[in-house]
């Protein structure tokens, strides 16, 4: 898939000069799957990569998918976001946003918010536990189902 935006483009390179410092070797079907997290605004379940892409790349699988979502995660630059027995939902950098959820229909929508980490420092000072991340979610109905209510 071509990345089509300039900023998407720096931040797949970017990316991609990461990876291999890390020592992760790139195949055309991982930078597929990388280009794809960055471009989706959909928060897409590994599913979802895989209709998107497999028509590209005769040899992909869902295990390919997994596979590299694994390699992403670990590298830090994906997040996998869990919602119970429902499949998890991936995401390209978390660090400068946080998400808005429709009770409706179950969208994720980015908002751009400063990153909470003073909650952190506080939570690490009261606790005495070596924090690791957090996570908050803000819950409401879309403006689409918003609508269909009001029908
Ligand atoms: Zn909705
Ligand atoms: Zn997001």
């Amino acid at each position: 898939m071509a990345v089509e935006n300039y900023s998407a483009e720096v931040e797949l390179q970017e990316a991609i000069q990461q990876l291999r410092n890390q020592g992760v070797r790139i195949t055309p079907q991982r930078q597929a799957v990388l280009a794809y997290l960055i471009e989706a605004d959909t928060h897409p379940t590994a599913d979802e990569i895989y209709k998107a892409l497999s028509p590209n790349f005769e040899s992909m699988s869902v295990a390919t998918i997994y596979n590299n979502l694994k390699v992403f995660k670990e590298s830090g630059l994906v997040t996998e976001l869990t919602y119970g027995d429902a499949a998890s939902r991936y995401d390209f950098d978390t660090a400068n946003h946080y998400h808005v959820i429709c009770t409706s229909c179950g969208k994720i929508t980015d908002f751009q918010y400063p990153r909470l980490d003073e909650v952190e420092q506080i939570a690490q000072h009261l606790s005495g536990h070596k924090i690791t991340h957090h996570r908050m979610e803000i819950y409401g109905i879309c403006p689409e189902c918003a609508k269909k209510e009001e029908r």
